[in-house]
């Protein structure tokens, strides 16, 4: 009788995002239920979650999490023989990203992890994904399983969008009427009057934060200013120019009724609002929106011209710019830095913005190379590059998908420094993001259509940019992926 024999497939195939180094050796290691964990002690938590990840026990040192000065932030070392696998970083984070190496070679290859030495770290420090749970509500179980997919490719950064005219998720005390009117919205669809809609309550934050921190992402909580607020003013009429009565929309698009800037009881809210938010919500950010706000209201409206004579304010674009400085001082009274979308650049010529400010381009790159020439960080988050993931994977009426459309291609050949940037601007940008605005995502299982394998590929791009038709190579890998982590995915062409 012949032995069969395996051949085992090599690390650098298996690998997503494709590592900055790594050199196949010959043989493999095989995870057992019986591998043993250890740690240095700033990485015990690790290896708790390593543990229970990998389905090992903590005790020896076959797999072994090593403390060493040296390495940059996320950078790790990772080497597996035939008798042990060793993870070297100087923080939990690069330790977690060795981690990640691990769990991708066992969950792909059935816990056989082929001999290899690995040295890595990603290319940008912001690597990002949006949710948005107001058009369409996600449950938390969703939402983590998200954190850990998307921590697995080496994204970072998860930005909740939480507020906008279809609804307000987040519980804040005093204001009862956020939730008895502004967590819900009337389904126009069905004549029964019934609703669609709930906020969600502080402990699920708290669980979704806990959850994304032990997969070292942070959590960037979205406050929608000044426009975008239907729902706001559904439950407070008396925020908006007009008094009302408005209504929690339960249509797509972008509404003329916006906050009333010369209100001083609306900025009294925010500050509250924000106070609430940055101590309900841990990480150093607060995105405060700022697009698609339409100014007709404000010009028709006596307190806003007010405003603006007594601000010396010459149009009402300059009101917005004045806005977003005002509510940026509150972010910054809790120790927290502002993101706003690029239209927060519209009528800032003479007035300028608060200079630590992040610009998040959202309407092509134009705004982010703009910001970043005005000395403003900048998150790349195009939606003619194919970072909007609600965007259909191909120009065809079978796909499903609103608005526009985002290739493969187009995320495989990202890059958050377009060609036109300058070398300085270049050092302003922080990183990119992909957003999946949920207008017609009704359900999780959709929401991974379209997230995936796109959302790999600018994972990749963040991580380690590769050319373009490199990473399409990778794409049966990637979908292979998703078999194993249980995601619904597109698996037709690229372009
Ligand atoms: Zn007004």
């Amino acid at each position: 009788m012949a032995m069969k024999t395996h051949q085992t497939p090599k690390a650098s195939d298996l690998l997503f995002p494709v590592p900055l180094s790594i050199e196949d050796r010959e043989g493999a290691y095989r995870l057992h239920h019986t591998t043993t964990i250890a740690a240095s002690p700033p990485f015990e938590a690790l290896a708790d979650t390593a543990a229970q990840l990998l389905g090992c026990k903590r005790g020896g040192e076959d797999l072994l999490f090593k403390h060493q000065e040296g390495f940059g932030d996320e950078e790790y070392r990772l080497t597996i023989s035939k008798v042990q696998v060793v993870v070297t970083a100087s923080s939990e984070r690069g330790a977690f990203y060795g981690l990640g190496a691990i769990r991708k070679l066992a969950l792909l290859n059935d816990n056989i992890l082929p001999a290899c030495t690995v040295a890595d770290k990603p290319a940008f420090q912001w690597r990002g994904f949006m949710l948005d749970c107001v058009r369409h509500f996600f449950s938390v179980d969703f939402i983590k399983k998200l954190i850990d997919t998307a921590s697995l490719f080496g994204l970072n950064r998860f930005h909740w969008h939480l507020t906008d005219d279809q609804g307000w998720r987040i519980p804040i005390d005093g204001w009862p009427e956020l939730e008895t009117v502004a967590s819900k919205r009337r389904e126009l669809q069905y004549e029964d009057g019934r609703t669609y809609g709930r906020m969600y309550t502080k402990e699920e934050i708290a669980e979704v934060q806990a959850f994304a921190h032990s997969r070292q992402m942070l959590v960037i909580p979205e406050v929608e200013t000044p426009g975008h607020v239907s729902a706001l003013l559904a439950a407070y009429p008396e925020f908006g120019c007009s008094g009302g009565p408005y209504e929690v929309q339960d249509r797509w698009g972008i509404f003329s009724e916006v906050l009333c800037a010369g209100n001083d009881d609306m900025l009294a809210f925010f500050d509250d609002v924000i106070t609430q938010v940055a101590s309900l919500f841990t990480d150093p950010y607060i995105h405060i929106g700022g697009d698609e706000c339409p100014q007709t209201e404000w010009e028709q409206c006596p307190k806003c011209q007010a405003r603006m004579r007594s601000e010396g304010l010459k149009a009402e674009r300059e009101l917005q710019s004045w806005l977003t400085s005002r509510i940026s001082a509150m972010v910054h009274a809790h120790g927290k830095r502002p993101i706003g979308w690029d239209e927060v650049l519209d009528g800032t010529e003479e007035m300028g913005l608060p200079s630590d400010l992040i610009v998040q381009s959202w309407q092509g790159v134009r705004g982010g190379i703009e910001a970043a020439k005005r000395g403003h960080q900048v998150v790349m988050s195009p939606n003619t590059e194919g970072c909007y993931l609600d965007y259909r994977h191909l120009d065809s009426e079978e796909e499903m998908g609103n608005l526009g459309v985002s290739t493969l291609r187009q995320l495989a050949s990202f890059t958050p420094t377009p060609p036109e940037m300058d070398e300085h601007s270049r050092t302003m940008v922080l990183g990119a993001q992909a957003n999946l605005w949920s207008e017609r995502v009704l359900s999780s299982r959709q929401a991974e259509y379209l997230l995936f394998p796109r959302l790999q590929l600018l994972a990749q791009q963040l991580w380690n940019p590769q050319e373009g038709e490199k990473n399409l190579e990778k794409v049966e890998l990637l979908i292979r992926y998703c078999e194993k982590l249980d995601l619904a995915c597109y698996r037709g062409r690229a372009e």
